[in-house]
């Protein structure tokens, strides 16, 4: 359970006989990878940083970029148009909408930049002749629909911007919904009236409709009003590890009847049970943002800090093979057709054996050993979170 792996080379060691470092190489290549939660506007709004030129993990402290995501084998990311949760006013809102377009505006002029590079997807079609010509898809995703607002119409904005799935909530309550982890509990009892407008108004544009950090009564609203299939872009079990914030097996049940897909995330304390202390210390850095402006300064101060939680409690960190338990856990209460990636890469994503994008054939390879066929890990890597975004306008 805890064995971790040195990148690459010694965990292969554990592969089946008939299949050598080769071969995974060979049948990662073949496959349409796709990950639904990439945090790289985070680092885009950073003065100075190019996603065209390859960094560093460690000394960087970027985890995405498009020579890492080539080297890697993958072919298409969400970038995550992310606002944390500040003050549901309408100066708060307004804020959040000035934030949100910037992101957009960011990603476009990185696409821009390196139009041989990286293209803008918002198709399944897309992604695939994307990722035929050799370069990477780049989906638009919105993690915490707070810039939307009061405003309905700002739904569609973001649709002809680019966007395919609206996170509804973040860490704590807007006014779209409840949270899974707002300290001062429920505000609407799940989703609020207006949320409803926001949901059938993502149905009918085709944007797909993502529970992940919402409350669970908030899941079950969607649920039975969504007229699509939906995500969670980036959740866990809460059965291996116990947090608000990841799903029940009765949620991941119905998640699996509702047509829709779990996209496995990447963050060691939402794969891995952390201890007491190292978990309280998490939550303080996790809620700092919450109803907050934040500065840059705030930001850098949080990462810090973050940062040395993380080293601190370094004995706890997840590896590959928490992952595949997550994995195997959905696919035991579904099946394997509604279990993708969400990774939460330059968000606190990463384990041992897997610490950015770079390495994500180790992850293909944890499969292959686990006993998945490529068809399953096609599947896993893109094809279920593919047939769900076809399907994200309602019928
Ligand atoms: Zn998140």
């Amino acid at each position: 359970m805890t064995r971790s792996f040195a990148p690459l080379l010694p965990f292969l060691s554990f592969l089946p006989l008939w299949l050598s470092p080769p071969d995974v190489h060979r049948i990662h290549q073949r496959m349409l990878t796709l990950d639904t939660h990439a945090d790289a506007p985070i680092m885009l709004q950073k003065s100075g940083f190019d996603v065209g030129a390859r960094h560093d993990t460690k000394r960087d402290g970027s985890q995405i970029d498009f020579p890492r995501m080539k080297d890697g084998g993958m072919d298409a990311m969400f970038f995550a148009v992310y606002t944390s949760q500040g003050p549901r006013t309408a100066t708060g809102h307004a804020e959040a909408k000035r934030n949100a377009l910037n992101q957009f505006d960011l990603i476009q002029r990185s696409l821009k930049k390196y139009p041989t590079v990286a293209e803008l997807a918002t198709t399944p079609a897309d992604a695939y002749r994307i990722e035929k010509a050799g370069k990477r898809a780049v989906f638009i995703g919105m993690e915490n629909g707070y810039p939307v607002g009061e405003d309905l119409s700002l739904v569609q904005t973001y649709f002809d911007l680019g966007c395919r799935y609206i996170t509804l909530s973040h860490f704590a309550n807007n006014a779209i919904c409840d949270s899974s982890t707002d300290p001062d509990g429920p505000l609407h009892n799940g989703l609020s009236a207006f949320g409803r407008q926001v949901v059938q108004e993502m149905n009918r544009l085709g944007i797909m409709v993502d529970i992940s950090h919402n409350s669970d009564k908030t899941f079950y609203d969607v649920l039975a009003l969504s007229k699509a299939p939906v995500i969670a872009s980036h959740s866990n079990a809460r059965a291996l590890c116990d947090f608000p914030r990841n799903m029940t097996d009765d949620m991941i049940r119905a998640i699996g009847k509702n047509g829709g897909v779990v996209q496995v995330n990447f963050v060691s304390d939402y794969l891995r049970q952390p201890s007491e202390a190292h978990r309280a210390a998490k939550t303080k850095i996790r809620m700092a943002r919450v109803g907050k402006v934040t500065t840059p300064d705030m930001e850098a101060r949080i990462m810090a800090q973050s940062d040395s939680v993380s080293t601190a409690y370094a004995s706890e960190r997840a590896s590959l093979s928490d992952i595949v338990n997550h994995i195997d856990h959905i696919v035991k209460l579904t099946s394997i057709d509604h279990v993708g990636i969400g990774s939460d890469f330059d968000g606190g994503g990463g384990v041992n054996g897997l610490e950015d994008v770079s390495q994500i054939e180790n992850l293909t390879g944890e499969l292959l050993r686990r006993g998945y066929s490529e068809k399953d890990i096609t599947k896993i890597w893109g094809g279920n979170l593919l047939r769900v975004l076809s399907q994200a306008k309602g019928k």
